[in-house]
């Protein structure tokens, strides 16, 4: 199966590279339902792979020399493949060449290759742009070079990449959603066993839609807040006696209270009470359906907003004009410090939305926010 956006890629790479490509990999960026920040702290996200996607054109190479290209950009960068490093590596081409080298470290027999990328997955909104790359790449090399990887083994390639390479301390979910993604359903992921569960989401016959309101404030992850919440929750679980945050119950917090500075007991407050809540989702999912989550998104929301102190203004606008527009629940998803909220609500109920978001945005003075429906899609793929 080859499509439009699959061809493209393909004659993006007939144009950097002046040949056709071996093949095209395609992988989705994905929105959180709900679980924000519990991934590195060994519990439960509730992430689904989203209807918008990042294409790898693939060729190999006879000699050792990658070269990468995006749509993105005009630049083309080539490297050796047994130099690649962290100091060697900068930008957005520590991505795919990071994922490489991962693949080397785990014992693959590299080859050069030439490669272009395209994407329709909007970059630094909260819906991994960096996972779909990364992803997508994992997944072409792992056939082209015959690796023979597993999809979980895909995932911590791209984990890899992005932590020792690009040099961003995130988690392992963004990669498992745009892996192991199902349509219209969400993947229940217990991030201390790896275990990944697709539980069915229901949108279409609720008559629902998840819009994605991106606020167009570009979060950065390499910068300080993210790493700053991961120490926060490291020093709490230390305090308290346990390996994670994820060995708490919310009965434990009592005593959490007690022991802990009053900040990183927040931190640790919005992990206990989001892993619940992820929990709690999955269980009305199962039992009632998408109409019967919403309270548990927006307590998700507040607790990133007052707990995890990770919302900004453009995002607590978008949550609550939401629900002031009938949403059934909405709150800020990814990482926080910017990016995109989401809002579940009627189809009927959208165009309505769309309206109050941006006038509150212009009264407020706030860049113009870009919204747009997504479904939940399947994962990473090969193309053609
Ligand atoms: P997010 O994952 O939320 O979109 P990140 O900061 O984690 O934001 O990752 C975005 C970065 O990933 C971009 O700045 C760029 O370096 C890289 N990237 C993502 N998609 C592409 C692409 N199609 N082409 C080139 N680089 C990309
Ligand atoms: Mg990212």
């Amino acid at each position: 199966m080859s499509s439009v956006a699959s061809e493209a890629a393909a004659e993006g790479f007939l144009t950097r590279f002046g040949s056709k490509p071996e093949g095209v990999w395609s992988a989705p960026g994905r929105v959180n339902l709900i679980g924000e920040h519990t991934d590195y702290n060994e519990g439960f996200v509730l992430p689904f792979a989203i209807n918008r996607r990042t294409f790898a054109a693939l060729g190999l190479r006879t000699d050792g020399i990658a070269r990468v290209a995006s749509s993105f950009t005009d630049e083309v960068v080539e490297i050796e493949l047994a130099k690649i490093s962290n100091q060697s590596v900068a930008g957005w081409s520590g991505y795919p060449l990071g994922v490489a080298w991962a693949l080397i470290q785990a014992g693959a027999k590299p080859q050069g290759f030439d490669l272009f990328v395209d994407s329709n997955v909007p970059v630094g909104a909260g819906l991994s742009s960096s996972a779909a790359i990364e992803c997508s790449v994992a997944l072409g090399l792992n056939d082209l070079w015959g690796s023979g990887l597993a999809k979980s083994a895909l995932a911590k390639i791209g984990q890899r990449a992005e932590n020792e390479i690009v040099g961003a301390p995130t988690g392992i979910m963004d990669q498992t959603a745009s892996l192991f993604g199902v349509l219209d359903h969400v993947v229940f992921l217990d991030c201390r066993s790896l275990v990944a569960e697709a539980i069915p989401l229901g949108l279409k016959r609720a008559g629902l839609e998840i819009v994605v309101m991106d606020t167009k404030v570009s979060h950065r992850l390499v910068d300080g807040g993210y790493a700053a919440r991961r120490a926060a929750c490291e020093s709490g679980a230390r305090e308290l006696g346990v390996s994670s945050l994820r060995d708490l119950e919310t009965a434990d917090l009592n005593r959490a209270k007690q022991l802990l500075d009053p900040v990183v007991f927040k931190r640790v407050s919005h992990v206990v009470t989001e892993n619940a809540r992820v929990v709690e989702t999955v269980q009305l999912l199962k039992d009632s359906g998408p109409l019967a989550i919403g309270a548990q998104l927006y307590a998700s929301h507040e607790s990133m907003r007052d707990d995890f102190e990770i919302s900004i203004e453009e995002l607590d606008c978008a949550v609550e004009v939401s629900l002031s527009s009938g949403a059934i629940g909405a709150r800020m998803t990814g990482g926080g410090f910017g990016g995109a909220a989401i809002a579940l609500i009627e189809t009927s109920k959208i165009a309505a939305l769309e309206e109050a978001v941006a006038k509150e945005f212009a009264d407020l003075g706030f860049a113009k926010p870009e919204l747009f429906s997504v479904f939940a899609d399947d994962g990473a793929r090969r193309e053609s």
